[in-house]
């Protein structure tokens, strides 16, 4: 079972690829991982990586799609596995599958979890950090006792930049303008499903599962 997994930032992705990837047993690839681990072992690829990144640039898709394939090339990925992270945008997808078809290999099942704007911006910016722990809260999530205060150690509780709304406005704005292409390209291929991610985890982990089985 090979799986792309997609969702804006916040819908709780990362959380469901972990899952899909234990109950399957298929391997979890997440592309950000993926990118520090072949830096931390100093492969050709990582190496790559990091002099685009030190000069402040995008790390190009050919090379992200090379350390894919690498990864799926393993002995432990012939049960498949779920790509989270990757792919981001209409060109990465095609450039996934000519490099997957090339291995006669294909996507089985592209999984979206689909969270409204609205609700998104509920979620992501209602994060408040403690100035002198570090400890995060929520506004509507994990309260903290007193407002303003944090319960540990009485710090001060101040909001990100990027946590702000219009921040996160624009984060999600950019995730969709990105995506809506990938997500039409999906679809007619036929092997798109739209998952509700507005149900508590469990009941979006319930929906991911039994449409993979
Ligand atoms: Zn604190």
């Amino acid at each position: 079972m090979r799986i792309v997994l997609l969702g804006p930032p916040g819908a709780g992705k990362g959380t469901q690829a972990k899952t899909i990837s234990e109950t399957l047993a298929v391997i979890h690839v997440a592309s950000g991982d993926l990118l520090r681990e072949n830096q931390n072992k100093g492969t050709e690829l990582g190496e790559m990586a990091r002099g685009y990144m030190q000069k402040g640039l995008l790390v190009p898709d050919d090379v992200i799609i090379g350390m894919i394939q690498d990864r799926i090339s393993n002995p432990d990925a012939t049960n498949g596995y779920v790509l989270d992270g990757f792919p981001r945008t209409l060109e990465q997808a095609s450039s996934l599958d000519a490099a997957l078809s090339s291995q006669n290999q294909h996507i089985d099942k592209v999984l979206n979890i689909k969270v409204s704007d609205s609700e998104l911006i509920v979620r992501l910016s209602g994060r408040w950090i403690c100035r002198d722990c570090q400890r995060p809260y929520h506004e509507t999530n994990s309260k903290p006792k007193k407002q303003g205060m944090c319960d540990e150690c009485n710090g001060e509780l101040y909001q990100r930049e990027d946590d702000t709304s219009d921040a996160v406005s624009k984060r999600i704005q950019v995730y969709s303008n990105q995506t809506a292409p990938l997500i039409e390209y999906y679809k007619e291929r036929g092997n798109l499903v739209e998952i509700n991610g507005e149900q508590s985890i469990e009941d979006v982990r319930k929906d991911l599962l039994e449409t993979i089985s």
